[in-house]
């Protein structure tokens, strides 16, 4: 599942951060997610606790915040709301509409102890 990999990235970043500032374990990691990126929050969620298990996360909480789309288009100029990946500009309904938001998925907050 592509979520797992995910997952593990979010770990790997945990761990790096161990590297700067010691701390014994996480309780609460806090995402970003794209509405518009290859990740399901409830798949997200479903996989979280299996692979921490055994890793400084393990036990920790999750929670997900939901990224809307953005898109830039260069036809109007309008930075417009993306509700699918390659949608036409609700503007000026050109099709070059750049995804500018809501692709990504982003560690923004850990709680440590
Ligand atoms: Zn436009």
């Amino acid at each position: 599942m592509h979520e797992v990999s995910l997952i593990e990235n979010v770990i790997a970043l945990v761990e790096h951060e161990r590297t700067k500032s010691a701390f014994a374990r996480v309780s609460m990691i806090r995402l970003r997610l794209g509405a518009l990126g290859h990740a399901e929050p409830d798949a997200l969620r479903f996989c979280f606790a299996a692979v921490t298990a055994g890793t400084i996360a393990e036990g920790s909480g999750l929670e997900i915040e939901i990224v809307p789309g953005e898109g830039w288009c260069p036809d109007c100029g309008n930075t417009v709301a993306l509700a699918q990946r390659f949608d036409a500009c609700p503007v000026c309904q050109g099709n070059q509409v750049k995804m500018t938001a809501g692709d990504d998925l982003r560690v923004v907050e850990m709680e440590v102890a």
